[in-house]
């Protein structure tokens, strides 16, 4: 029988920016093996959901719970380390390297093989890295320069360099951002079958409403920091005050 194992609980989440409250009274449960769509107009607080749950930003009030285990108000390196992955923008020094090159540096980092890391970079991971490029189709682009990659295949190399990271739990933040309608839809496949064969779970921010009713388990809208309504695709579809306040109609 599949289990529904609840990966992450977010308990009356709350930060204010001055008289902005840009999240107020957040409560949500994201099971394993689930992508959860949080979608609202700009401001609505949904990036600032995000960095409270990776501890890049503290919550006023509220707990967050990663599989039981309170992880509110930690550094955002303890948080990583237990499992919270998220897609980074790729840097400038990571475009001077190849595209396997990015992700051994991500496995190394991982298994804080520092002494290894100066001496043969190169090396090490290299069949690790390969079985994580090959899962995102990126394995025939193994030795090109990142820094020549196309945009969506720079998207790609994240999700690669984000699952050395071994996440439990993944967030995405606009993962098809700047990307063409076709590279969009490949990548949120790519996203949902990754899910299902790791059995992670999935939170992910997105404006193009495509993508959300073709991907989402289960999709929250949020307005002016509070959660104005949550369910299936056909459910946000059809209710009015969602239409009201982000579908315009
Ligand atoms: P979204 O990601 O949904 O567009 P944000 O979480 O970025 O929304 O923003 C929510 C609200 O909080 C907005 O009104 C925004 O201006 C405000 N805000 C976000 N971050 C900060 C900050 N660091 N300082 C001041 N106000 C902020
Ligand atoms: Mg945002």
């Amino acid at each position: 029988t599949a289990m529904m194992t609840t990966m992450l609980s977010v308990r009356g989440l709350a930060r204010s920016f001055g008289a902005i409250r840009a999240v107020d009274d957040l409560s949500f449960d994201l099971a394993r093996g689930e992508m959860l769509a949080l979608i609202g107009p700009n401001g609505a607080g949904k990036s600032t959901c995000f960095n409270m749950l990776t501890g890049q930003l503290r919550p006023d009030r509220g707990q967050v719970l990663l599989e039981g285990i309170p992880i509110t108000g930690l550094p955002p390196r303890r948080i990583w380390r237990l499992g919270v992955g998220r897609t980074f923008q790729v840097t400038a020094t990571y475009l001077s390297m190849t595209v396997a090159e990015n992700v051994q540096m991500a496995l190394i980092s991982h298994h804080r093989r520092l002494f290894n890391m100066i001496r043969r970079a190169h090396r090490l991971y290299r069949d690790e890295a390969r079985a994580l490029l090959d899962l995102v189709g990126m394995g025939d682009q193994a030795g090109r320069a990142a820094a020549t990659l196309a945009y969506g295949d720079l998207k790609r190399l994240e999700l690669a360099v984000a699952l050395a990271h071994g996440p439990r739990l993944l967030l995405l933040d606009e993962p098809t951002a700047g990307m063409a309608a076709g590279e969009r839809a490949a990548l949120m496949r790519l996203v949902a079958r990754i899910t299902r064969e790791r059995g992670l779970a999935v939170l992910f921010t997105e404006h193009d409403m495509e993508a959300v009713f073709a991907h989402a388990s289960r999709i929250m809208v949020l307005n002016r920091g509070r959660l104005i309504a949550e369910g299936t695709a056909g459910e946000i579809r059809a209710d009015p005050q969602v239409q009201e306040v982000y579908l315009g109609g």
